[in-house]
């Protein structure tokens, strides 16, 4: 992608109806600057801590925070090893505040981060929270979820109606601080379009609204409208974990502005000679015309042997700068688990009639418990939404239609009385 080209985020968090303490962190990071950008680029991060109390709380915190700090002051030139330094990093933090006392035992937390840079789209990796793309009509998940239901399937293949793992969702096989070493996945970079949308997210979103809603919701509203209606959606099923959404799109390249050469900067770890080896070079080149001039002024045995042994010393310096390069070579950790990108997972995700009716449904059993309860809801802007989204859905123009109603599901959400004692529908 280009500098030019905006990105317009949103982030969203909500503590949810069963949890007394909100244990993600996230953070939408926009580079003010052009240089700054082109080093490293706009950073998203969600985290889901774990560990009970206030322990899961620190844990998301703190990788947030050193995720963010470390990738943001990296020297490296390639983005995906600094996210992946950036990762490890927070590793370390969060599993030495873990090792510090019993209370902090158990704190780990999911790390899920995406970089949008000159290079595409880089995402780093590891635990259950998720990274989608939106293109037009299909949404991918990015991410691989380290859980046991995915971990199996990959190891046994779908085993749908042979074992149900449903109930092992949250068991989680990966994630930031239990250990001091952790294997992290990068994908990417990958290719970004004017127009993708990049979503992160915790799995309190993820296991309330299946991957279409997700997609059709973020295709139809701007991004902080779909950011809200997704959280207001896993509380109005439940709302059993926190759930967070952090939303990036890619706009297009405004007309008036030239594009600007990307530059791909050459990798720091790229193989140079040392200073000594130069400098055998250039003694063992000085003794090879020094002995061929002996040869050429009739001292032939000076010669022969000046020559000779500048010849053993060059063939003995070319084997061993190529050992050397073959050492480094071995040595440069792999630090990219994956780097050619797949999808893991993809649907399609268009505004249908089923999408609308259920958000219909939602809306009058809503309404049913904000006029009992009195909610401050706006009736008058409810009212218009309700009409617009019947008369575009029976045009058969369910992109309006699922935009229209929800806003008025939003409306009301937005006066849930949250200390109160109110129910909610589908609860
Ligand atoms: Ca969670």
């Amino acid at each position: 992608m280009y500098w030019e080209q905006t990105v317009q985020s949103a982030v969203e968090t909500d503590i949810g109806l069963r949890r007394k303490n909100n244990e993600d962190s996230s953070c939408a990071y926009h580079c003010p600057e052009e240089v700054a950008w082109r080093k490293t680029g706009h950073l998203f991060v969600v985290c889901d801590g774990m560990g009970g109390h206030a322990v899961g709380e620190l844990a998301s915190r703190l990788a947030v925070e050193t995720v963010t700090h470390t990738f943001l002051k990296s020297s490296q030139s390639d983005p995906a090893k600094s996210l992946h330094q950036a990762i490890v990093a927070a590793n370390q933090v969060v599993h030495s505040k873990g090792s510090q006392n019993a209370d902090f035992h158990q704190m780990g937390t999911t790390c899920t981060t995406l970089a949008l840079t000159s290079r595409g789209a880089i995402v780093g990796h590891i635990g259950d929270s998720r990274a989608y793309r939106l293109r037009r009509d299909r949404i991918d998940q990015l991410t691989f979820d380290h859980s046991l239901e995915w971990e199996f399937e990959r190891k046994h293949g779908n085993l749908d109606g042979i074992v149900n793992l449903a109930q092992h969702r949250n068991v989680i096989t990966r994630s930031l601080g239990p250990d001091s070493l952790i294997d992290v996945d990068i994908e990417g970079p990958i290719p970004i379009l004017p127009g993708d949308t990049f979503l992160l997210c915790s799995d309190g979103l993820s296991n309330q609204v299946d991957d279409p809603e997700i997609g059709a919701i973020l295709r139809e509203l701007p991004p902080k409208q779909a950011a809200r209606l997704l959280v207001h959606l896993a509380n109005i099923r439940g709302g059993p974990d926190n759930s967070t959404v952090v939303i990036a799109r890619v706009g297009d390249l405004p007309a008036n502005v030239a594009p600007s050469n990307v530059e791909i900067e050459e990798d720091d770890d790229r193989f140079q000679l040392g200073w000594g080896w130069l400098l055998g070079y250039w003694a063992a080149a000085m003794f090879l015309v020094a002995g061929i001039a002996m040869l050429m002024f009739n001292k032939q045995v000076q010669g022969a042997v000046t020559t000779g042994l500048s010849v053993i010393g060059l063939v003995a310096l070319i084997i061993g700068t190529v050992r050397q390069r073959r050492s480094q070579v071995v040595h440069t950790p792999d630090e990219s688990h994956t780097r050619i990108f797949r999808p893991h997972r993809t649907a399609v995700s268009l505004p249908s009639k089923d999408l609308f009716e259920r958000l219909a449904t939602i809306d009058s059993e809503l309404q049913r418990s904000a006029r009992e309860d009195g909610w401050d809801v706006s009736w008058n802007d409810h009212g218009k939404s309700v009409t617009a989204a019947e008369e575009a859905a029976k045009d058969r123009r369910y992109g309006k239609a699922v935009r229209e109603i929800a806003k008025a599901v939003c409306l009301i959400m937005d006066a849930l009385p949250r200390k109160g004692t109110a129910k909610i529908a589908g609860d």
